[in-house]
């Protein structure tokens, strides 16, 4: 039985998969385009969530009902995955899914459903994607620092960014340490989409106790030392790195050269709708022996974090 600790719910896609599943087969023509061939990993995830948000825009299918679907449909996904525990990353203010009060009314609907599926445990971290707006990134700490019956019932909180949203890191540091102080988890996007001076900057600055991906962080020793030093996970994702131009998983597995290195691994499916994959690809795309994915499974049980 596996966890998974790297998956962002993606609640509108899911949405948009299960009532229009037809649209979804845009994000294929959109990878296969010759331009997308030519921009950079970022530029890459920036063309698939543009395009996701294009096919959420303008729906009306946003209803509680339908949540409820997604959120059963999710859980017997990892039901059929053989997964255990999942650390679920997910929005903390509403925007599309208006007749949620707060993030608390989707977590009750998880409770419910949960109570349906045995021996299958879900732990959340809030996004805070530091390539958001000013104004949004202030709602969201808010949430985090005042309102209890959400933060209560999350685990911690998952930081992406890309090099021009530094300010924007320095500036809600304090918060960011706090939240930290308080006893949340701190996840970070890093070793992916940046290079590793930045990853270094942000690593100086704030220590996560896992890391997004990491893969470029292995080129550097220091880096390795640092991640090594602190027990920190890598919580690596091989479909994504592939399609997004990271790393090509198909030659080399970063995965091995982490656990050869002493580095706790564990292996995910980072937006499993958005890259079109589940866990047993991620598996087998790994690259890893059996021996290997033996110690994978026992890192993710050590490393992931209590169900609330
Ligand atoms: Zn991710």
């Amino acid at each position: 039985m596996y966890s998974l600790l790297h998956c962002h719910f993606e609640s509108a896609l899911r949405a948009i998969a299960l009532v229009r599943s037809r649209k979804v087969s845009h994000l294929e023509t959109v990878v296969a385009s010759p331009f997308y061939d030519r921009v950079s990993p970022a530029d890459r995830l920036y063309l698939l969530w543009n395009t996701v948000q294009g096919l959420t825009d303008g729906e009306d299918l946003f209803t509680e009902e339908v949540f409820r679907s997604v959120v059963r449909r999710f859980l017997d996904e990892m039901t059929a995955s053989h997964v255990e525990h999942v650390d679920l990353r997910i929005g903390p203010i509403m925007r599309r899914w208006a007749w949620m009060r707060s993030a608390a009314d989707g977590l009750d609907v998880f409770r419910d459903e949960l109570a349906q599926h045995d021996g299958l445990s879900v732990s959340f971290l809030a996004g805070v994607d530091l390539t958001r707006s000013q104004d949004r990134l202030d709602r969201i700490i808010d949430v985090l620092t005042t309102d209890g019956d959400v933060a209560g019932r999350l685990a911690g909180i998952d930081i992406n960014l890309l090099p021009g949203d530094l300010p924007k890191f320095d500036r809600y540091l304090p918060a960011l340490r706090a939240l930290q102080g308080d006893g949340l988890k701190i996840n970070m996007h890093l070793g992916e989409l940046f290079d590793n001076a930045v990853s270094r900057y942000l690593l100086d600055r704030l220590t996560p106790d896992r890391i997004g991906h990491g893969v470029l962080l292995l080129e550097d020793p220091s880096l390795v030392d640092l991640v090594r030093e602190h027990g920190i996970c890598l919580d690596m994702c091989p479909t994504s790195n592939t399609t997004l131009g990271v790393v090509n998983w198909h030659r080399t597995s970063p995965a091995r050269r982490a656990l050869e290195l002493g580095i706790p691994v564990s292996i995910n499916t980072d937006d499993p709708m958005l890259f079109n994959t589940d866990l047993d690809r991620e598996l087998r795309l790994s690259g890893l022996n059996d021996t290997e994915l033996d110690q994978v499974v026992a890192y993710g049980r050590k490393h992931r974090y209590d169900a609330m």
